[in-house]
């Protein structure tokens, strides 16, 4: 194996050993510090001057790690550098269904196993492999690496980044796998929850009570009205599923056949193609449920399960998606899975996911990195830094 490669592979077994699983779940979630420090370490050898966000105090608070290399950031609108980002964090996993120890990358038939090697640690050496054949010496725009937190539990690194913190730069490339394709495009995703709260009592006298199972006809068919609705007015083809969904994922209530249900809890989620705002949707539900709770006469109100990730889309033929394609051969397209993304654009920068690996494998038992995809990975994005920053 060439030294570059080694070194990659040497680089992402220190990642991968240290453990950062972020997770709704208060059992799983722990810090991301330890691959913060890792990273940190290596950019730090670079030449990156390395700046480490903490989002919670405390040493093992979580951390985003901000790192640039090159020119100081100009005044004004004088811009063009690159930001190189990617996530720190991990999924929960099962162990007893991996075939190695997940925290210890093993290298087996062409691949890099581990948790995390694909999705996404395995970005960042072959990033840093990138810099390191490239050099400082010729940057005039400044190169950043970008290391979040939290990204796949409430994407709070990338939310909580202060809007300053990647000036000079103009374009980002976010390396989730998408086996080195330009993706431009995604959908977003809201997840809500509604509480129908009536009155129970005893089940021999119906007045005696507000059943909340009653409604849930009446629920359900205003919510798969309004489903069509926005299925016929939104529609994007570079989707695999061209139009927006909602699912119904949960329904909880009641106790005892012989009691009037007088609270129950539903959930669905959203996922939004770009142009349909979660603001509108909120909006729009809100009025109707609020119609819905007086034609009953019982109470409904809606909440967010989590803050919801808008949808994406970088217009073709923008600069940053000219250079990605450019620098992969291949027509950026559109994925099925929500991405930091919109939060990076948002900062102003001309943002476009695309990196080694593929998302068939995350998330799921036995993760891996193709070898094959390292070489490739350091060339494309030796490509991108070499558009962007000389
Ligand atoms: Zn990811």
């Amino acid at each position: 194996m060439p030294t570059t490669e080694q070194q990659v592979v040497s680089q992402l077994k220190q990642l991968v050993a240290q453990p950062s699983v972020s997770s709704p779940d208060p059992h799983w979630d722990a810090s991301n510090r330890g691959v913060i420090e890792t990273l940190a370490g290596f950019a730090d050898r670079l030449g990156f001057q390395v700046e480490v966000q903490a989002l919670d105090p405390g040493p093992d608070g979580k951390a985003n790690l901000i790192a640039r290399l090159g020119p100081e950031p100009t005044q004004g609108n004088d811009r063009g550098g690159l930001v190189l980002a990617g996530h720190t964090d991990t999924v929960p996993f099962d162990e007893g269904r991996w075939a190695t120890d997940p925290l210890t990358l093993a290298e087996r038939d062409g691949g890099l196993y581990g948790l995390g090697s694909t999705d996404m640690k395995g970005f960042f050496p072959v990033a840093l492999a990138a810099v390191a054949e490239v050099g400082a010496a010729g940057l005039r725009a400044p190169l950043y690496l970008l290391a979040t937190a939290d990204e796949e539990s409430t994407m709070r690194g990338a939310r909580e980044l202060p809007v300053d913190a990647l000036r000079g730069a103009s374009a980002a490339i976010i390396g989730e796998p998408t086996n080195l394709k330009p993706v431009r495009l995604h959908k977003g995703i809201m997840m809500q929850g509604v509480r129908l709260q009536g009155r129970s009592g005893h089940s021999s006298d119906p007045a005696l009570g507000r059943n909340v199972i009653e409604v849930v006809p009446a629920l359900l068919a205003m919510l798969d009205d309004y489903r069509r609705e926005l299925a016929a007015e939104h529609r994007c083809e570079l989707l695999a599923v061209p139009t927006p969904t909602m699912n119904f994922g949960c329904l909880h209530g009641g106790d005892s056949p012989n009691r009037i249900c007088g609270e129950l809890d539903f959930s669905f989620d959203v996922r939004m193609v770009p142009g349909l705002d979660y603001a509108d949707i909120e909006q729009t539900l809100n009025q109707r449920l609020g119609q819905l709770g007086q034609d009953y006469g019982i109470e409904i109100g809606m909440h967010r399960l989590v803050e919801p990730v808008p949808a994406f889309e970088q217009p073709a033929g923008s600069a940053g998606v000219s250079a990605a394609e450019d620098a992969s051969g291949e027509t950026a397209g559109a994925v099925n899975f929500a991405t930091e993304a919109p939060f990076l654009q948002q900062l102003g920068l001309d943002t476009v996911v695309m990196g080694p690996g593929s998302i068939d494998v995350a998330h799921q038992p036995n993760e891996f990195m193709p070898m094959s995809q390292l070489r490739p990975g350091i060339d494309v994005i030796k490509r991108l830094i070499g558009h962007h920053c000389h």
